[in-house]
């Protein structure tokens, strides 16, 4: 029994092969997985007909975004507004020559006991982000705070765009760790590419090593079948740390998205000095479903 034990606890450290946990976003749900698909199809057509996704044909898209900074108490708020500041530039540097600008719109403080940490999946979690969170669905709440027990060390996390229902509403956010903002504490993470990476699930991306048969976290094997389900991300089999340059852990298969795996991609979990870029597909994928999802008008005012 003992034995069993330390099989079943000893699997999360095996997987993430570190002490911090990169990423705790969820499975997306089928209705997400069902949109990649159809529109996977799309894409494919439209390069049979010579139609490549291009940066410059995206449109431009002002994102409305609200910080939410929490903790046990003021003198525990080591995040002062210039360091917000920081952090929305490097978003912005990332996205904005897809279509993307994040417009800073304001920023809240809440301290106290009820404030010290976000612990997904919990009565807390929901009434932090109720009291809180502003603007419509297709607005970005983002969350500066510890996040989990205390045991995780867990640096971001984000819900995906979904068909809203009130909860989901008020849970729609990005939550990301203070130490992983520009010239943060977390060494290797300290760029504010944890931002980049959790608002690219935010508005509807996978993971460059997602299985898609499996969850969207470390499980499974991102060579097989569609992965991430974007043409132009080549397969991976699992997340890259560090920064290991010509890793390839999906040869000698017949995939269509062949090539050295994406390890300077956002989506993939590398150090964030190894981290500078999206694909054209993937910006692509992230405007269509930000139109049906986030835009759409069933969707954008549950408030
Ligand atoms: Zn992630």
């Amino acid at each position: 029994m003992l034995f069993l034990k330390s099989i079943l606890f000893g699997l999360p450290a095996l997987v993430l092969a570190t002490d911090i946990q990169r990423c705790a976003t969820k499975s997306p749900g089928s209705q997400l997985k069902g949109l990649h698909v159809a529109q996977a199809k799309v894409d494919s057509q439209n390069r049979l007909n010579g139609k490549e996704a291009l940066d410059n044909t995206f449109p431009k898209v002002s994102v409305n975004t609200y910080v939410h900074v929490i903790a046990s108490s003021q003198v525990d708020d080591d995040t002062p507004q210039a360091q917000i500041v920081d952090q929305i530039n490097v978003i912005n540097r990332a996205y904005r020559r897809h279509g993307f600008t994040f417009l800073l719109r304001n920023i809240t403080r809440s301290f106290g006991k009820d404030w010290s940490s976000i612990v997904p999946d919990t009565d807390s979690e929901l009434k932090i982000k109720s009291a809180l969170r502003q603007g419509t669905y297709a607005d970005l709440n983002f969350y500066i705070g510890n996040i989990g027990d205390g045991f995780g060390g867990i640096l971001g996390y984000s819900t995906f765009p979904d068909y809203v229902s009130r909860d989901i509403f008020d849970l729609d956010a990005v939550v990301i760790d203070p130490g992983t903002l520009p010239n943060g504490t977390i060494s290797k993470y300290d760029l504010g590419a944890t931002a980049v990476h959790e608002i690219g699930h935010w508005l509807g991306l996978f993971h460059t090593f997602q299985d898609p048969l499996g969850p969207i976290i470390n499980f499974g094997d991102g060579c097989t079948a569609d992965g991430d389900f974007v043409y132009d991300t080549p397969a991976e089999s699992s997340p890259a740390w560090g920064c290991p340059e010509g890793r390839d852990t999906c040869t000698g298969n017949s995939l269509s998205r062949e090539g050295k795996d994406p390890i300077h991609n956002f989506m993939d979990y590398s150090d964030d000095s190894c981290l500078n870029l999206f694909s054209a597909g993937q910006m692509a994928r992230a405007h269509v479903l930000y139109q049906q999802l986030r835009l759409d008008s069933n969707n954008i005012n549950r408030n």
